[in-house]
């Protein structure tokens, strides 16, 4: 089945007659015929029906769905795209354990690596995410997983997949990679190659910024490390935001096709203006990393930024964003709507430097009608006035 299908058919109810959707499924307790049949299901405590914790039939509707269209073995649904990355960094870093991070990585992660996981005695090094196969010389004794992001949060740089698991996969170590721009249908990453792949589902699986949702999908070799380690920690997802994320799944093929080409309008159009330095955006030559977007991806999403020249004043730049009338401003991105944030690049990198100037202002692209919202933009602009 193609990648469309997938999205139509998988995770659909079976019953005949019967309707066409798995219902929402709410339970802790699931109630079994036996004794016998109980502790039958306690032995394979970490599939199937059992306790609501681990699932019921409208998760695992989802976590089919996503499996199959990532290439992947099988995935597993968390509560939030944080809590897929807690789950997959603890399943494979110990104390005493080393990992390796992007520079370009999503915020928060960062703030997990250097509090909780540095207090359980686990070490981050963040790396250049344009570091290729030199990656090698961060490897130490004790390294342990290879996470990638890419693009990287605010600032797109493309890694070079591949080149980072060659040798991440000569030396025996683990691979994950947050997959939330691309989602599994522009990047399959497990198939790739990939360990692990995890994904805000908040974002573009769900689509309509209604719910919190993670998605981890493994290959066979490391599934049940991951797994049992979210059975561990206690994740675990409301059957009526899996019902949610899988409604919002079915159409993320042709949502997708509208952010990949209005994200794109956009972006070209900003890249002609004279208040733009540069316009970061996987799909245009000009953003590092571009070459492995186009080898590797099958579609840019609609996040991207933009770099204003530093000739504007910081009250009129926020004047910019504040006066927008179709894009709001907030966190998280991947719904239907646009979005604007002024991104602050030099608090969270470490390992390289970002000299850009200018403000950074990331934008999601949303689906309404890319000449309304290049309307926007350039009134906007009209607000930006010269520093002194
Ligand atoms: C939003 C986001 C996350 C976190 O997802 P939540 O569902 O909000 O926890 C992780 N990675 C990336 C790249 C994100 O944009």
């Amino acid at each position: 089945m193609r990648k469309d299908t997938i999205l139509a058919h998988s995770g659909r109810a079976k019953e005949r007659p019967g309707p066409i959707n798995v219902p929402v499924y709410r339970a802790s307790t699931v109630a079994f015929e036996s004794v016998e049949a109980t502790e039958r299901a306690t032995r394979s405590r970490f599939d199937g029906l059992y306790y609501g914790r681990f699932g019921t039939p409208t998760t695992f509707a989802l976590e089919e769905t996503v499996a199959r269209l990532e290439g992947g073995y099988r995935a597993i649904a968390v509560s939030s795209g944080l809590a897929a990355i807690t789950a997959t960094m603890t399943a494979f870093a110990k104390s005493g354990d080393h990992i390796l991070v992007p520079d370009s990585v999503y915020g928060p992660v960062r703030h997990l690596c250097d509090t909780v996981l540095d207090g359980l005695g686990i070490t981050t090094t963040y790396y250049d995410p344009l570091i290729g196969a030199r990656i090698e010389e961060l490897f130490r004794p004790n390294t342990r997983l290879l996470y990638m992001e890419s693009p990287g949060s605010l600032t797109f740089e493309v890694q070079d997949v591949p080149a980072l698991l060659a040798v991440a996969r000569e030396h025996g170590i683990a691979t994950a990679i947050d997959n939330t721009w691309a989602t599994p249908y522009y990047f399959a990453a497990v198939a790739a190659g990939v360990d692990v792949s995890v994904h805000s589902g908040t974002k573009y699986i769900g689509g309509h910024s209604d719910l919190l949702l993670g998605m981890i999908v493994t290959n066979e070799a490391v599934y049940e490390k991951v797994r049992s380690t979210v059975v561990a920690l206690g994740f675990s997802i409301a059957a009526d935001d899996a019902y949610l994320a899988l409604r919002g799944l079915r159409t993320l093929a042709v949502r997708l096709e509208r952010h990949n080409a209005s994200g794109l309008a956009v972006a070209r159009w900003l890249a002609g203006r004279p208040e733009v330095a540069r316009v970061l955006h996987p799909a245009l030559p000009s953003n590092p990393g571009h070459e492995f977007w186009k080898r590797d991806f099958s579609g840019a999403s609609g996040l991207f930024s933009f770099v204003l020249k530093p000739d504007f004043t910081d009250e009129s730049v926020r004047a910019f964003i504040d006066g927008l009338e179709l894009f709001s401003i907030g966190y998280s991105w991947g719904g239907y709507e646009s979005l604007a944030l002024l991104a602050h690049v030099e608090r969270l990198r470490t390992a390289t430097k970002w000299s850009e100037p200018g403000a950074v202002i990331r934008l999601h692209i949303g689906l309404e009608d890319p000449q309304d919202l290049i309307a926007d933009l350039e009134a906007g602009f009209g607000r930006l006035r010269p520093r002194a």
